[in-house]
């Protein structure tokens, strides 16, 4: 018989799969608090009776990960490389701010989105990730280091994880459980238009972050193949439509690739583009990827794409850099190790 997974359950499933089980209903909540202070084995659960606790095992499990190994760059950003109980491995970042810890999870093992720039998408999309994993990254860290603000910016898409995503971040904060406010979650998307819109229509107060990279569809074309399906136009008409369903301000993410599309006249187009829209605008160094053709633009030319921007009244960051000595960027460090222990 296969076992039910407790942590990949909203609450109210949750409660459902326990009364079924012969529960009663107090129960629900507390093997859920439990689960939301980072608990996988039924016997820490100390306020339930060893004969309980041994029944319970016999029918659910609790998703874990697993350290294979943790570096730790001179900025304090930590980096995991976790095992699933399959043995796949994901990776996973502890960024720390002012603000406080942000961890940044991955919602798949490897990707199917293919873009160009990136190292997490070169071998395809192994699997999904449960909301149990999705969560039980955050609940690893959060035993050391108070986990206050998560990123799900990793290895994958999380739009393509649409049902785990969504159970995840109810899971994570829902009051009865880990408690974290929705405003200090950010989800990034290649821009998976009716997923985007379905999203809008779930009315969370998270920050959705759009990886735009280009603001003409040639250039875009270029670099990911999701915007033959999703053209630029249409990617930017749901972003209105989240914005009018949430009123949550866009983050658009745009990695700065040396003389691709960071010229003036790309910051001019995009300038165009996101006039007049609830819009931040965050340029991200790229990194380097062994593997990949393109390389990363000029400091210089970053500060004049910036100004352009900045003139035209567009509300502009540009990322730091964390853990650059450590490949703390999406799938670099899965795809070393694998390289390095044979695996395909
Ligand atoms: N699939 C989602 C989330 C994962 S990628 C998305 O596309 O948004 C998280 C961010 O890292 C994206 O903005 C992605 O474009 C960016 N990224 C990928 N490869 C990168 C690289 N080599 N350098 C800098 N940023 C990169």
């Amino acid at each position: 018989m296969e076992l039910i997974d407790l942590t990949s359950l909203t609450f109210e499933e949750l409660s459902e799969a326990l009364r079924q089980f012969g529960l009663p209903s107090f129960r629900a909540g507390q093997i859920y608090r439990w689960i939301a202070r980072g608990v996988t084995d039924f016997n820490e659960m100390s306020d339930l009776s060893k004969d309980l606790r041994l029944r319970l095992s016999e029918a659910f499990v609790l998703s874990s990960v697993t350290e294979e190994t943790c570096s730790v760059s001179l900025d304090g950003t930590k980096k995991y490389l976790f095992r699933l109980s399959d043995g796949n491995h994901i990776e996973t970042v502890l960024m720390r701010y002012e603000h406080g810890n942000s961890v940044c999870i991955s919602s798949q093992v490897g990707c199917n989105m293919g873009c160009r720039f990136c190292a997490s998408t070169l071998k395809g999309k192994v699997r999904n990730l449960t909301a149990g994993e999705m969560f039980a990254q955050i609940a690893f860290i959060n035993r050391t280091d108070p986990v206050s603000h998560v990123v799900v910016m990793g290895v994958g898409e999380p739009l393509d994880n649409y049902d785990a995503l969504v159970t995840f971040l109810r899971n994570l904060t829902s009051p009865k459980g880990f408690g974290m406010s929705q405003r200090h979650i950010s989800v990034s998307t290649c821009g998976l238009v009716p997923r985007m819109d379905q999203l809008a229509a779930e009315k969370l107060q998270i920050t959705l972050s759009v990886s735009l990279h280009a603001p003409d569809n040639e250039t875009r074309d270029r670099l990911m193949p999701v915007n033959r399906t999703y053209p630029v136009e249409e990617l930017l008409a749901a972003c209105d439509r989240y914005t009018a369903a949430t009123g949550r301000r866009i983050s658009y993410e745009y990695i700065m690739i040396n003389g691709v599309n960071d010229t003036p006249h790309h910051a001019e187009l995009l300038a165009r583009r996101l006039q007049k829209k609830l819009a931040h605008v965050n340029l991200i160094p790229m990194n380097h990827v062994e593997e990949r053709e393109f390389s990363p633009s000029t400091p210089e030319r970053i500060r004049a794409f910036s100004a352009i921007l900045t003139q035209r009244g567009i509300n502009v960051t540009c990322r730091r850099k964390l853990g650059k000595d450590i490949d703390a960027s999406c799938g670099q460090l899965r795809a070393r190790f694998e390289r390095e222990h044979g695996k395909q």
